[in-house]
Formats: structure tokens, sequence, C-alpha cells
């Protein structure tokens, strides 16, 4: 922009009115030229008033001692005409002179005033000869009879003053007209310059008010709402552009600051590798929902934790991109089954949170169990085709507020998730009042567990196994817990218990030597001891195991660990290698439980195991349902055929005996041969089964 004066008239219009601060420092420069202008019009003015003010006054004295002249020189006349009567008062000699005083004094003043008295036509000898014309009036009263020509010149030099007289009056009458003309003409003039000057104020004033109402503040209010949006984490709309040369210079960094604000908001609020929103988007917008509260047609709404059934071994299986290809087309589909107006997040790798609306037509729980069947569709992850279940918790809610309501009613459907984990995955679960009080006992559980040991509340049972061949005696080892106010606890409870605690390590090392110690005393009995999948990762666990054997001097061909059939020794290589060292240094290894999972198989072909023990589920109804006979005696069968020993679990009734001997299992387990027994009843037992088996025999 170069100078303002080397502008055109129109460009430097625009330049000054686009800037904020030169259009101000105008319009102030203005009113600043309007004051002085006012000022120095209202100096001059007062100036020429106070002297056109003194030139009226001394006009108009004048013209009062000129008519005071007339009236003194119609005195004079009167008293010559007294003085030359025949017998004139004694008095008139003296009033001719002071008539005569009276005009001369008038004459003085004017004459001092400096009224241009010489200036009239008349000239001023007929006052001139005031005195000549005073003597010649008494002289002419002294003589005896008149002469009527004196007394012709003597009236005559009279009129002739009369006329002057009339003639200064008629001049300085009109001197005073014409002083009060000019400053009337003056005051008018003053008037007017001031009153233009301070129209000229006025009407910029309120040119500037306008500007300043109608321009400058609503642009200026609309940048502070500008800035107010931003600073309220507003981003989502688009800054104007300003006129104003300061403030068209502040949207340009403003609409810089909302572009980076909205990408660090999307990047805070998405999940990078999926672009799927993240827990802190689900957070904020379901607390927007539920603090709204069911739209219209809504019977409420669900918040829904959910999991991928094993997405680990995609992960591993294909690599975590695909696993990112995964979760994305996971959200996707879960979106477009649940509708837009569902909340759909992912939480952290496999997991998501939603919040959906359910209705009176379709419920929380069906809307759960339609996306569980919809994920069991395969997806198509770029030349794989992969198959996945889910599984869901769920809670319903009318509305809540604030955040920690929804963490709470997050923490509720993470229980009803866990129930759907427990009972088996591929399902939805709602929440019930029921699964906080199984977990506000399993926390008791594993709160009270520490103390367990030392206070000597565990102590370990043996349950008899049988062999149909007859060959070796063996017991499995089983713990028990006796808590002061709860009794007898499942292992089937505190052992997760105690694997969530991180106490399972404690807890079976507590187990195997307390066991070991036993079997010590029973040279003759092999022993099975259920190991948890955690603690064959734990560090230096076949060292331990083999010290304690070493310790009590057991072979470790005595010792039968049992694994059950968990998914994470079927993926966990760590697991499975110290499966590998158990077995080649000579422990046997059995797979617990089985039947009771779907994986079963693939974990027979990862891992050679020595024993199969068949769920006490598959052996129920044998001899009742032709179906579990056939499933039993492909899993039997199954198990021969890799040179595996078969035991058949829960032999609870006679009638049981028959079809599993049958169908080809090498032991036998259950209430029916024994429950588990204390460490003293061990001996007495297979002594009595000895005792039995030869009178049998
Ligand atoms: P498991 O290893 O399959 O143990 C067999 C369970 O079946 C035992 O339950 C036993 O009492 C029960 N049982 C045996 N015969 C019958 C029968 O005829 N009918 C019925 N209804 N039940 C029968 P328990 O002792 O309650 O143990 C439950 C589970 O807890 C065990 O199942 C095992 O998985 C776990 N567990 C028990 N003790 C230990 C331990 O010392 N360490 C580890 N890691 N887990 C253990
Ligand atoms: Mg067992
Ligand atoms: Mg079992």
């Amino acid at each position: 922009m170069g100078r303002w004066w080397e502008m055109g008239p129109k460009r430097a219009f625009r330049w000054i009115f686009g800037s904020l601060e030169r259009r101000l420092a105008g319009a102030l420069l203005l009113l600043v030229l309007a004051a002085t202008a006012l000022q120095v019009v209202s100096e001059e003015r007062a100036v020429t008033l106070r002297a056109e003010t003194l030139n009226l006054q001394r006009a108009a004295a004048n013209a009062e001692n000129a008519g005071e002249l007339i009236r003194a020189v119609a005195d004079f006349h009167m008293q010559s005409h007294l003085a030359l009567m025949p017998n004139p008062p004694e008095t008139a000699e003296n009033s001719l002179t002071d008539a005569a005083v009276r005009i001369d004094r008038q004459l003085t003043l004017l004459r001092i005033s400096g009224a241009p008295l010489f200036e009239l036509p008349d000239g001023t000898e007929s006052v001139d000869q005031l005195g000549i014309l005073v003597r010649d009036i008494r002289h002419e009263a002294a003589l005896d009879g008149y002469d009527p020509d004196r007394l012709a010149s003597i009236e005559a030099r009279v009129a002739g003053m009369q006329s002057f007289s009339r003639s200064i009056e008629w001049m300085l009458d009109r001197e005073r007209d014409e002083a009060y003309t000019q400053l009337i003409a003056s005051t008018n003039s003053w008037h007017t310059r001031a009153s233009a000057i301070g129209v000229a104020m006025v009407a910029l004033a309120l040119a500037m008010l306008a500007d300043v109402m109608f321009n400058i503040l609503p642009a200026l209010r609309r940048m502070h709402n500008t800035i107010r949006r931003l600073a309220s984490g507003d981003l989502h709309f688009e800054i104007e552009q300003f006129r104003l040369e300061e403030l068209s210079a502040l949207a340009g960094p403003l609409e810089t600051f909302r572009r980076n604000a909205l990408a660090v908001q999307s990047l805070a609020f998405t999940d990078s590798s999926t672009g799927l929103p993240n827990r802190r988007a689900f957070m904020e917008q379901t607390l927007a929902r539920l603090e709204a509260g069911p739209g219209k047609g809504e019977a409420g709404l669900a918040v829904m934790v959910v999991d991928v059934d094993n997405f680990k071994h995609v992960n591993d299986d294909y690599g975590h991109a695909t696993g990112d290809m995964l979760v994305r087309q996971v959200g996707e589909r879960m979106q477009r089954v649940l509708g837009a107006r569902a909340i759909v997040a992912r939480s952290g790798g496999d997991e998501f949170v939603i919040c959906a609306p359910y209705s009176d037509r379709q419920s929380a729980e069906a809307i759960g169990s339609r996306l569980v069947t919809a994920m069991q569709e395969p997806f198509d992850l770029g030349g794989f085709t992969v198959a996945i279940t889910i599984s869901l918790g769920l809670v319903e809610t009318q509305g809540a507020s604030g955040e920690v309501a929804v963490h709470a009613l997050l923490n509720r459907a993470d229980l009803a998730l866990y129930a759907s984990k427990n009972n088996g995955r591929n399902q939805a679960s709602c929440y019930t009042a029921d699964l906080e009080n199984e977990r506000d006992a399993d926390r008791r559980l594993e709160r009270d567990l520490t103390g367990a040991f030392e206070r000597g509340q565990l102590h370990m049972v043996y349950q008899p196994i049988h062999s149909t061949a007859d060959r070796e005696d063996e017991v499995e080892a089983l713990v028990r817990w006796t808590h002061p106010e709860l009794g007898e606890v499942s292992p089937a409870h505190f052992i997760p218990a105690a694997e969530r605690s991180n106490q399972i390590v404690r807890l079976g090392s507590w187990i195997i030597e307390r066991a070991l110690a036993d079997l010590a005393n029973w040279p003759d009995l092999t022993m099975s001891l259920n190991i948890s999948s955690m603690q064959l990762q734990q560090d230096g666990f076949v060292g331990f195991l083999m010290r304690c054997c070493r310790k009590h001097e057991i072979a470790s061909r005595r010792v039968i660990l049992e694994v059950t059939e968990s998914l994470s020794i079927e993926r966990n290589t760590r697991a499975l290698m110290t499966l590998n060292l158990l077995r080649n240094a000579g422990f046997r290894i059995a797979l617990d439980d089985f039947g009771t999972g779907y994986s079963s198989l693939c974990l027979m072909k990862t891992f050679r195991f020595d024993r199969l023990k068949l769920d006490r589920s598959l052996i129920a109804d044998l001899g009742k349902d032709p179906t579990s006979q056939a499933v039993f005696d492909a899993a039997v069968t199954m198990a021969l055929k890799i040179g595996a020993e078969v035991v058949a679990e829960g032999i609870s009734d006679e009638e049981l005996v028959e079809p599993v001997r049958r169908a080809g299992c090498t032991h036998m387990q259950g209430f029916h041969y024994s429950r588990p027994i204390e460490a003293a009843e061990v001996l007495p037992y297979f002594a009595r089964a000895r005792e039995e088996r030869l009178r049998v025999a």
C-alpha cells in the first residue's frame, strides 16, 4: 500500500475505511478539526462583535447627543424669541445663554466622539458663530425698536442652526442604524457559521456512532462470538471473512487454529488404526445421549460392551493389519445393523462399546442377540474370509447424567459381558443384580484368599481314580478351602479367583508342595495334579516341580499333570513349550474336562497328550440317550486312536460303569467309587479296594 496521498480518492477512501484504527483516527481527526474551526470562528466573531458593539454604543450615544442638540437649538430658538420680545422676562437673557451653552456642550460632545460634523453640507459655520449670534440677539434686544432686516438675519441664522442640527441628527441616526444592522449581520453570520460547524460535528458524530453501532460493534461481536465458540470447543463452522483489516488479519490465524483443533480433535476422538470413534468419543456422545434420554419412539437406551471372541487368533494368524481391518469391518457392520442412532466405538483391542436405542417392539436383549447373529456372517478381509463370533454384555437405561453414571453403566455391561464369556461366548447377556452379587462374592474370595494360606484354611483331599485294567492305584489331588464364614468354598470358584488376582502361582506352588509331600507317603500310588495354565507360564515352573519331586523322592512318572483345555494353552507357545519340557522330564500330561470346550480337537493336534479326561457332562446321560452314547464313543475312540488313556469323570452311579467300560475307557473316577477323601484315608481306601479286588477275583 503506497502513501495515502498518492492514491486516488477512491482507493484512499477504501484504505481509510478498511482499517478500524484508521477509521476511528480519521473520524476523531475530523471532529478535532471541526472543533478547532468552531473555536477559530468563535474567536474571530467575538472580536468583531465586540468592536461592532462598541461602535453601536458610540453611534447610539452620538445619536442621543444629536437629539439633545436639536432640543437645545429649539430651546435657543424659543429663548431668542423671548429675548427679542418687547419687555422680555428678566431671565430671558440668561436662558438664552444657557441654551447656547447647552448647544455648545452637545457640539463639543459630538466632536469629542468623532462625529464628522464638518463633512455635513451645511458646514459648521452656523454653530461656530453661536457666540456672535448671542451677542447680536442681546444687542438687538437692547435697542428700542426693531430692525426687520437684522431680525430676519437672526432668524435665518437660528434656522440655519436648526437645519444643521437636524442634518447631524439624521447623519448620526443613520450611523447608529448602520452600526446596529452591522452588528445584527455579524451576529447572524457568527450564528450561521457556528451552526454549520455544529451541524457538521453532530453529523460526523452521528455517522461515527452509526458506524460504530452498525458496522464496527457487530463485526467485533461476530469476532467475539467466533473466538468464544472456538474457545468452547465448537469447531464445526466456517470462520467468516471480515472487511476490517484488523479483524480479517485475525480471521486467518483463527481459521488455521480451527482446522488444527479439528484435526487434533479428530485424532483425539478417533481410533487411529481403524478410523472408528474411540472410547473418549463414545463417552462424550453417550453422555449427551443419556442426558437427553430416549428419543421419540424409543423405550430406552442399551449400553453394550462387545468383545470379539478369540480375536488374538486373527492377529496371530493373519497379522495386525488384517486384525485392524477386521476390527474396522466389525465396527462398520455393527453400525449398519444398529442404525445411525447407535453410537459404536472401539474402546481398545477387540473391545467395542455401544449405546443403542431399543423400543417396545424390539427389546435391548433382542438387539444384542441380533448383533451376535449378524457377526457370525464371515468377513472378507481382502483375500481371507474370517468367521468370528462376539460376546456381548448389555445394560438397559432410561437415561443418566454425569460421566460417573456412564462409567457405572459400562461396568454393568462389562459384568454382563463377563457372564457371556463364562457361559461359552458367542452370545448376549443382560445385566442383572445377581451378576453384581456374584462379582462382589468373587472380589471377596479374591481378598480373603490372601489370608487363607497363613490361617491354615486350605487343605488337600484326594479322589481315587480306578484303572479298568486294575493296573495302578491313583488319586487326583483336589484343593479345599474352609472359609471361616462361607464354609466350604468350591475350587471351581476360588481357583478362577486366584487366577484373576494373580495368586494362582502361590496357591499352585502350595498345592504341589502339599500334595507331593502326601504322595511321598504313598509309594505305590500315582497322583494327578491339576495345573492352571497360568502356572505353565510361571518362570521356572518346570524346575520348581522337579525340585519338589526330588525333595520327596518321587519319580516324575508318578505324577500326571492335568491341564484344562483352555484356549490360552492352545495358542500360548510358552505354555506349550512348558508342557513339552514337562513331558520330556517324564511327567504325564492329561487333558482335563475334555468335551466342555469346542476347540479340544485342535488342541489334540497341537499337543500329544498322554491322557484325556472326559468331562462328566459327556457321561451323565449315557445309557439314557443314544446321541450322548454316540458322542461319548467317538471321543473315546479318538483318544484311543492317538494312544492316550481315557478317564471317564463323574461316574456317580453304578449304571454308568458298564457303558463306560464297554466304550473302552481306561480309567474311571466318580462318587460311585469314592468322593474326594482326606490324606489319612487314602492308604486305607486302597487297601480295602485291593482286598475287594482280590475277593472278587
Ligand atoms: P476337575 O479337575 O475336573 O476335578 C474333578 C471335579 O469333579 C472335582 O470337583 C470332583 O469333586 C468332582 N467330581 C468327581 N466325581 C464326581 C461325581 O461323580 N459327580 C460330581 N458331581 N462331581 C464329581 P472339585 O474338587 O470341586 O473341583 C472342581 C474343579 O476345580 C476341578 O475339576 C479342577 O478343575 C479345579 N481344581 C480342584 N482342585 C484344584 C487344584 O488343586 N488346582 C487346580 N489348578 N485346580 C483345581
Ligand atoms: Mg482334574
Ligand atoms: Mg475334570
